[in-house]
């Protein structure tokens, strides 16, 4: 049975540009909509931005701009970030839009009508930065949330009758205990409601950037009832077409950051039961991303942009890392270096090197038909990997259902590896060297093993990383990822003689160089990018992202070399490892061409190489060379040739393979 299922990201409020930090929201809220999208569901997932309010009118008039010019710019930011890391919201709100305008005022007169909002007078303190009245505070006392000198404030004000919804709040949280997630926070949320309710001044007189009050446009309405509203006004709330508000609304979930918790968790339930909505049925709140175990913040100038790493490393590697490392729910730590060694272990060398060991091995052996299995070849192990298989499935979208991402994503990993250790035990490669019937059988049941395996790990992955997944599935050659039925997702259905698509790597490895570009980056941008609190026309909007991962450096400024010499800069852009030759053979119809196979130690490749006349190809194997590891894929005669050997010559001599006099380690880099 395939239902509905509306998500929310919070709106993102425009008085400060995108970091890696709303990415994150915006990412885990995509990839539970990929994945309720995967199950049949029929999904809508809004997000948007948060315009209104004095402290936006205050930061425009710093930059001297109108607010809805200011408003106008940072929403493009974000809203170019998401296009650009291919986000697949359905909606994107913005709360100076006409459509939310009208629908903030229809829900105004409903609590109104309902009897929930009354005039009266507010003396009291106020919070500009975080827009909040500070109960019971003396003047000049701090914001109990950002610390800021709150500012008095005397009004004739419109109240919600917040005080009323007291006792069918705490119904809520102890009869749903679901509500609000996780438990924590839920237990905050209770002991503060429990503490009492007062009324809440639901409008402001002393500035203007904000939607008028219905009947009384001395008025503006307080800007967090404007912003909660954008999750009803989204669907047509207050328009003449209420047929997205009728297939999706309650929301079944609402991702926001632990920040805001008191705003959706006490506020907004108690609006929409003023107003006769039906409630959201789950808020879930997130902890805060750390870097290097502190807060990010603008003063300490280490607010880290998700730009950075889906420039060097590719948007999967960022949305891996964020769901992966990070225990939703609880605050997480962002540095460069767990990101690097994380794309490495489990991307790189995990998933990537998985695809490519083993449909390498299937072209290679099987002419890139997946084989069949044989009966009298098969052995317990393989049923062990089975089995792995068929928790991973279901503990991956159990604990996924939960927002346990990591823990889904390790279920998933746990696959992985141990396909990983089945093939170093069972030797396909040496299986392939032989010629008997039974090393054969044996072979086309251990890759067929794998390669099943391998397709459900893909497929698990998928809403978390649903570009390199989708290649992966292609080489499988099971075409377009996005037409499998999730829900049918079971061990087994690998159909024999499926012909692969063309093998590529999906994760090329990340070096240490990796990191300091992504640091550059940083601190160039961090040099540049203009004050707090003015807008961020200095940004220009990143350029289209790359479909693949790339590891090519991004252009630096150009240091001044001497004519015909290259900087070091330019000579560590170039990766030479040693690998060994494991395979060497002939190319069919070129003489001076051979085609390779050679050890990285955390990857077989084949490399081309034109030493055919210098070289006999047997007495290359074991042989330990001299690659350019990091050289973009090229075709020869059909193939394709993942790298390049070094090779000395004088024009028109035989050329001569680099070598070491000592021993050297597969793997090991010169430099
Ligand atoms: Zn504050």
């Amino acid at each position: 049975m395939s239902g509905k299922f509306y998500i929310t990201t919070p709106i993102y409020y425009v008085n400060a540009r995108p970091h890696i930090g709303h990415a994150y929201t915006t990412i885990a809220c995509d990839a539970i909509a990929r994945r309720h999208r995967m199950l049949g569901d029929d999904t809508w997932f809004l997000t948007g931005t948060d315009e209104h309010g004095q402290k936006i009118e205050r930061a425009a008039q710093a930059a001297g701009k109108s607010p809805q010019q200011f408003a106008d710019e940072v929403s493009d930011l974000f809203r170019s970030s998401w296009d650009r890391f291919g986000l697949s919201y359905d909606d994107y709100i913005r709360t100076t839009s006409d459509r939310h305008k009208r629908g903030v005022q229809a829900l105004w007169r409903k609590i109104r009508d309902n009897g929930y909002i009354y005039k009266g007078t507010y003396t009291g303190q106020y919070c500009v930065s975080c827009e909040l009245y500070v109960d019971g505070a003396e003047p000049g006392a701090e914001c109990p949330t950002c610390g800021r000198v709150t500012e008095t404030v005397k009004e004739d004000n419109y109240f919600f009758k917040l005080s009323a919804f007291q006792e069918k709040l705490v119904e809520l949280y102890t009869g749903q205990p679901d509500f609000i997630r996780p438990e924590t926070r839920r237990n905050e949320v209770l002991s503060f409601v429990n503490g009492g309710l007062r009324d809440l001044s639901i409008s402001r007189s002393t500035f203007s950037w904000g939607i008028p009050v219905p009947d009384d446009p001395r008025h503006v309405i307080y800007v967090w009832l404007d912003a909660l509203a954008n999750y009803v006004t989204a669907l047509g709330y207050g328009s003449n077409d209420t047929t997205k508000y009728e297939k999706y609304w309650p929301p079944d979930v609402q991702m926001i950051g632990k920040e805001i918790v008191r705003f959706h968790c006490v506020y907004w339930p108690a609006f929409l039961m003023a107003a006769d909505l039906p409630l959201p049925k789950c808020i879930v709140a997130h902890g805060w991303l750390l870097f290097e175990e502190s807060k990010m913040s603008k003063s300490r100038g280490n607010v880290v942009r998700a730009d950075t790493i889906v420039d060097v490393l590719g948007v999967d590697a960022l949305r891996y890392f964020l769901l992966r490392e990070v225990v939703f729910g609880q605050d997480g730590s962002f540095s460069f270096d767990a990101l690097v060694q994380r794309y490495n272990a489990d991307l790189a060398n995990g998933l990537g090197n998985l695809a490519s060991r083993t449909l390498t091995m299937i072209t290679r052996y099987f002419k890139g038909e997946v084989p069949y299995p044989s009966h009298a070849a098969h052995k317990p192990e393989d049923d062990a990997i089975a089995e792995t298989a068929r928790k991973a499935i279901a503990d991956f979208g159990s604990y996924f259902d939960q927002f346990q991402f990591s823990k889904a994503l390790e279920s998933a990993w746990g696959l992985v590896s141990a396909v990983d250790k089945y093939i170093v035990e069972n030797e396909p490669w040496a299986l392939g060297d032989k010629q008997d019937e039974e090393s054969r059988q044996r072979l086309a049941t251990v890759l067929h093993t794998s390669a099943e395996a391998l397709r459900i790990a893909t497929a698990l992955a998928h809403p978390v990383m649903p570009d390199s997944t989708a290649k992966i599935w292609e080489q499988l050659g099971l075409g377009d990822i996005k037409q499998f039925d999730f829900k049918q997702l079971a061990w087994g259905q690998l159909h024999l003689g499926t012909k692969l698509g063309e093998v590529k790597a999906v994760f090329p490895r990340a070096d240490k160089s990796a990191i300091e570009r992504m640091q550059k980056m940083e601190e160039q941008n961090n040099s540049t990018a203009p004050a707090p609190m003015t807008p961020a026309t200095a940004v220009t909007p990143p350029a289209a992202a790359p479909s693949a991962p790339t590891m090519a450096a991004p252009a630096k400024p150009v240091a001044t070399v001497p004519d015909g010499k290259i900087s070091i800069d330019d000579f560590t852009k170039i990766e030479l490892r040693v690998a060994q030759v494991k395979v060497a053979e002939r190319v069919k119809g070129a003489d001076k061409l051979l085609r390779l196979e050679v050890d990285l130690g955390t990857e077989v490749r084949q490399i081309l190489a034109g030493i055919a006349e210098a070289y006999a190809p047997e007495t290359l194997v074991g042989r330990k060379i001299v690659i350019v590891a990091n050289l973009a894929p090229r075709k020869m005669r059909g193939l394709e040739s993942n790298g390049m050997l070094l090779a000395a010559s004088l024009e028109g001599g035989k050329p001569v393979l680099a070598s070491f006099l000592e021993d050297v380690p597969i793997g090991a880099r010169l430099k």
